[in-house]
């Protein structure tokens, strides 16, 4: 059996940056996981004794808080600058990016339209941002109900698909006066989908390796599994089976923005040694 990366997985431009300011920042917290890996969260602890924090008031005047790739919300962050926390801020810029159109857009009035997870911590970054609240949806179900004014600015979660996205603006553009659309959507996202869509196209197996919790690997999966039926979201080496591989001639494998080189290189392994 044939075993093919995708021309582009893994670990993003963000998710580099904040591992190293990690590890330039020994004896640090991260305040909420750093990435969505926790085998990724687990060597930072050993190697750079980086450790993880959940809850702010653990947070003490001269402590060193490493902010997480998605971000926090902003009354948070005041909240740790205000007690003295030394802040290392790793929020992804592209995470920063529709928080400061959330806070300049709100400021001028607009009603803002967030697509994406209401639950998920970057949208509860994003969110916190506007002045005056947001709504956020995830499709075109939820803007039915909504009274929105004339004016509305809209952002999508980094992760996204952007046929989705286009979707939730094709149903506001024709119903409202001014809508101003923000491409937030993160390349890093679109490039390791694209290449995802292509290899299982070909692949009679695709692995797509990521955190279970990882939105990016689960919509990778989600891509995988409308082309190929037999594709698997895996963690790590340790969830593979055998008859997966079994009569199969091409294995594609993907793996989420999250997921260090170190982990790919093990499921690699195991699986030359299964076929
Ligand atoms: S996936 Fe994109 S937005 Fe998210 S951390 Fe990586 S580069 Fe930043």
């Amino acid at each position: 059996m044939k075993i093919e990366l995708a021309e582009k997985y893994g670990f993003c431009f963000g998710v580099k940056r904040a591992i190293k300011i990690a590890e330039e920042n020994k004896n640090s917290s991260t305040y909420g996981p750093l990435i969505h890996n926790s085998k990724e969260i687990e060597r930072l602890n050993l190697d750079f004794n980086v450790s993880l924090t959940e809850d702010l008031n653990d947070f003490n005047t001269g402590d060193k808080a490493v902010i997480r790739t998605h971000g926090i919300p902003k009354n948070e962050l005041a909240k740790l600058y205000d007690e003295s926390v030394d802040v290392i801020d790793a929020t992804c810029p592209f995470v920063t990016k529709p928080q400061q159109i959330c806070e300049e857009m709100s400021e001028e009035g607009y009603s803002i339209v967030i697509f994406g997870d209401e639950k998920h911590p970057e949208i509860r970054g994003v969110k916190s941002y506007a002045k005056h609240g947001a709504y956020v949806v995830t499709d075109v179900s939820d803007l039915k109900s909504l009274k929105l004014g004339d004016r509305i600015a809209v952002v999508a979660q980094t992760t996204r698909r952007a046929e989705d996205y286009l979707q939730i603006t094709n149903f506001l553009i024709p119903r409202h006066k001014e809508v101003r659309v923000f491409n937030t959507i993160c390349n890093a996202t679109f490039e390791n989908q694209d290449a995802a869509r292509k290899l299982s196209r070909e692949a009679d197996v695709m692995i797509v390796i990521g955190g279970k919790n990882s939105s990016n690997t689960k919509q990778l999966y989600s891509i995988a599994v409308e082309n190929c039926s037999n594709s698997y979201h895996i963690e790590c080496e340790d969830d593979l089976e055998s008859k997966w591989f079994k009569d199969k001639k091409l294995c594609g494998i993907s793996a989420g923005a999250s997921t260090p080189d170190w982990i790919i290189q093990k499921v690699i392994d195991k699986i030359e040694n299964i076929s």
